[in-house]
């Protein structure tokens, strides 16, 4: 119960019948097993060990990161050498130590009274107390879902509500994690040979007309609509309003609306239709490299363990461990940016974007949240949005800095910048916010994409200007691989010219595709 009150200020579930709804599933689980097999002791070492085992990583978890623990964490827990995981590992000691112990004494009274022996009269009272308790349990976590976000979610409720109330919680959380790390590394160890020898067959590398500087921007739940830019009624894009040679695209959508299905799928050639290659295939980054550009990968987002790929670039940065929001990621780049000028530079930035915080000189929309936390719900919606054009504005700015820092160099240089994903607000008086719903809606991936070129680079280049023709078409992020490799001038054995949004003969599509929970979808124009 223990990993479940410490985390229940954070639960949208009252607090006693939170922990009301563990206790019943815990003692059905037992009676289940007790029915099965007629004794004390299997039934308490079958289900008390991976409970108590459980309960001491849980406890820890949510005592310093205050969150179950996720795939994420479990992946850090691998990898040692980092400043935020000493730390992690040193606050966890006393916790680690003091959960052995509870095993150790558990496992001790175990043994001792392995012999207490239980006679059941009544097996079928047994099973019916049993389904009574989990019957408790599963309605006290569906009031659950219908008093949280996900009641906005758009997503099948019965599932969500199996998932976030039991799967993704002590007790099975632990489990259900271990399983997600082990699948994603069984795909990365099956396909590592072929991407380890995977070769883009450059034809074409570095020569004097190709740019200086590319910088490839992900963005982070980022809409189409929320920008001035876009003709949004709210000026949430002052900085970008105002630069030249900044084209924004007004058909660009996403292909897939979660971040984990949607970035792997922006840097590899895979698309919704081919999704497996993602494990096959090396990224751009690899490209550039065979191209002979410098790689930079900047991530304000730990996303490699999608891939395994943070070894790609010859350099990585994690900023996510500073935790400074994309304000960071200004300094960050002003010195990547300006090192080493000789060589011909790719720079891949991963935002935070709509995760991060917004500091409070970029809280001009209010009432906001401010430094707090707003529950989701529609009659807060006015604040949710708020937030959300005030996080744009943020944005706007970090992109600009970007862009000003680039242009100093006064090099050919040019910048994309398109994000995984949008997101729902309550749009249309619609029950739908944030994203990762089971039927996409427009506002979850009708996505910006902004192309900016600096002068030497703009001049006299015709890519540059079938990009402004191609400003209407529908364009979608499966086009991005490409075009930012024909931006550079590089060609190689798969490159299709009809795919380069940046080449004149590049095809508009009939229909665009999304990768949503193992499924293609299409949606015709
Ligand atoms: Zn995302």
């Amino acid at each position: 119960m223990i990993p479940d009150i410490l985390f229940f200020q954070s639960d949208s579930i009252p607090h006693p019948l939170a922990v009301l709804g563990r206790v019943f599933l815990l003692l059905s689980l037992l009676l289940a097993v007790l029915w099965a097999t007629k004794s004390l002791f299997w039934a308490y070492l079958i289900v008390g060990i991976p409970y108590v085992l459980s309960s001491s990583i849980e406890i820890t978890n949510v005592s310093i990161l205050s969150s179950f623990i996720e795939a994420e964490g479990l992946q850090a827990l691998r990898y040692t050498t980092s400043g935020e995981i000493e730390e992690f590992i040193g606050g966890f000691r006393s916790y680690v130590l003091m959960s052995f112990v509870v095993i150790a004494i558990y496992a001790y009274f175990l043994y001792r009274y392995r012999s207490i022996s239980l006679v059941i009269k009544n097996r079928t009272t047994l099973i019916l107390l049993a389904s009574l308790c989990l019957l408790l349990s599963c309605m006290i976590s569906t009031a659950g879902v219908v008093n949280s976000s996900l009641y906005y979610s758009g997503q099948n409720l019965l599932w969500m509500g199996l998932k976030r109330y039991y799967i993704q919680r002590h007790p099975f959380n632990l489990y259900y994690q271990i399983r997600a790390v082990a699948k994603s590394d069984y795909q990365i160890y099956r396909f590592k040979e072929a991407k380890e020898s995977y070769r883009f067959g450059v034809q074409r590398t570095i020569d004097a007309t190709s740019p200086k500087i590319v910088v490839f921007v992900i963005g982070e739940r980022i809409r189409y609509g929320n920008w001035s830019l876009n003709g949004y009624a709210r000026e949430t894009s002052p900085n970008l309003d105002k630069i030249e040679n900044l084209i924004s695209f007004d058909e660009h959508y996403s292909n897939g609306n979660v971040t984990y299905t949607s970035i792997p799928l922006m840097i590899t050639q895979a698309t919704p239709q081919t999704y497996g290659e993602i494990y096959a295939q090396k990224t751009i980054i690899p490209l550039f490299k065979e191209a002979g550009y410098e790689t930079h990968w900047i991530s304000n987002q730990n996303v490699f363990e999608y891939l395994g790929n943070e070894k790609e670039s010859d350099f990585t940065y994690e900023l996510f461990r500073t935790r400074a929001g994309d304000i960071g990621l200004i300094p960050a780049f002003d010195s990547v940016v300006r090192n080493n000028p000789s060589r011909n530079k790719l720079i891949v930035i991963n935002m935070v974007g709509g995760h991060g915080r917004v500091p409070s000189r970029f809280r001009v929309f209010s009432p906001n949240s401010g430094d707090g936390y707003t529950p989701v719900s529609r009659e807060n919606a006015p604040i949710l949005v708020n937030d959300y054009d005030n996080m744009i504005l943020l944005q706007d700015y970090v992109l600009s800095e970007l862009i000003h820092l680039t242009d100093k160099q006064g090099v050919s240089a040019v910048l994309l910048f398109a994000p995984d994903h949008g997101s729902n607000l309550f749009d249309d008086g619609t029950n739908l916010f944030a994203y990762g719903s089971a039927h996409p809606t427009e506002k979850e991936t009708h996505i910006p994409l902004f192309i900016w070129g600096s002068h030497d680079f703009v001049e006299g280049n015709e890519k540059f200007s079938n990009l402004r023709n191609h400003k209407n078409l529908l364009t979608t992020n499966n086009d991005i691989f490409s075009t930012l490799a024909d931006l550079a001038n590089i060609q190689y054995e798969s490159f299709v010219r009809q795919k380069s949004i940046a080449d004149s003969s590049y095809v508009e599509p009939s229909s665009r595709f999304v990768y949503v929970h193992n499924e293609v979808m299409e949606f015709k124009r």
